[in-house]
């Protein structure tokens, strides 16, 4: 019995870490996109994470050479914390992310995590370390169940469900007639942008990785469920001291970060808390207001329309 379960084991831990990594990889990257070009070194040693530290260290980058989007761009991330990366479309906030998935390779400075150059370490660890809610999760075909479970194949259904809880999409699911039995993706169901971004919450919050990215994970979602979900994110990270990113651009859900980055042409245009950026009185400080005045009319239309 012994001889026969070992192999069965061992296959089963390949299987799942084969659809994990596939997971990963179709989750957060078009598949065609990916850069072949990206490599092992030779002897890669495994990352060895400490509080979960990442450093930019005058990072230049392209996607072509010739027109680079992040300009000598040095930024720490501290351990442990929850750190925002706010500024206008286009100035290269998802491209950190990428860069620290090692999607592709900086052209010149290095990136650090807890120390180490993401390039000496195997891109197995990597990645293993890191979990992110992209801008639009691909759902698999298959059942709501599953699609949660990717996470973590190994997790119990309470577990899955609990993940579940805490990403606020518990309840609508018991709704369904077919419940966590309910065939989702292309093949299946629709489900709305909100309840897919939500799923994916799920997944991460099962997946529990050291290392957690979002972006702009809430954006469908209506103020109010966008705002319990951001609290119950926000109270995992603060229980296991996870360092987590949150790229943004509606500085409402991101306020109260422990670090506040805004970007401006590939480079850091100012950081620090809100209230220190408040009180600054420069770019973000502008974005606040701009916002605020925003969301105040956007407020004051939609009591109007549902009083009548
Ligand atoms: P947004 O807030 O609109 O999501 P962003 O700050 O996250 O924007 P990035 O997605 O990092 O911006 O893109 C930065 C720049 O790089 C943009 O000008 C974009 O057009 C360009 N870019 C992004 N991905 C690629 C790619 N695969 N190939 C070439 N250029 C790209």
């Amino acid at each position: 019995v012994f001889q026969l379960s070992m192999p069965l084991n061992f296959l089963g831990s390949v299987y799942r870490e084969l659809r994990q990594s596939l997971l990963d990889m179709e989750t957060l990257f078009n598949l065609q996109k990916v850069n072949l070009a990206i490599k092992d070194p030779p002897n890669p040693k495994p990352l060895q994470l400490k509080g979960g530290e990442i450093k930019f260290e005058n990072v230049t980058f392209g996607y072509r050479p010739d027109r680079p989007i992040l300009k000598n761009l040095t930024l720490t991330i501290p351990a442990g914390k929850k750190v925002a990366i706010v500024g206008p479309s286009g100035c290269g906030k998802s491209t950190i992310l990428r860069l620290l998935f090692r999607f592709y390779d900086v052209q010149e400075g290095r990136i650090l995590i807890d120390g180490q150059d993401i390039r000496d370490v195997s891109m197995e660890s990597l990645r293993r370390a890191i979990g992110v809610v992209p801008q639009d999760t691909p759902l698999f075909n298959d059942t709501i169940e599953h699609n949660i479970h990717y996470g973590d194949m190994s997790a119990s259904p309470e577990k899955v469900r609990a993940a579940a809880k805490r990403a606020r999409i518990h309840d609508i699911i018991e709704t369904l007639p077919d419940g966590y039995n309910t065939m989702v993706g292309e093949r299946g169901m629709m489900i709305s942008g909100g309840e897919k971004q939500r799923l994916a919450v799920s997944r991460l919050i099962l997946k529990d990785p050291p290392l957690l990215f979002f972006d702009e994970a809430t954006s469908a979602l209506d103020t109010y469920t966008e705002q319990t979900l951001l609290a119950n994110i926000s109270s995992i990270l603060k229980e296991k001291s996870r360092t987590s990113v949150f790229v943004a651009h509606r500085l409402r859900t991101i306020y109260d970060s422990d670090l506040i980055i805004v970007l401006r042409e590939g480079n850091v245009a100012e950081q620090g808390t809100h209230d220190k950026l408040i009180d600054r009185g420069g770019v973000y400080s502008e974005l606040w207001s701009a916002q605020e005045t925003l969301f105040v009319d956007d407020a004051a239309k939609g009591s109007g329309s549902g009083d009548k």
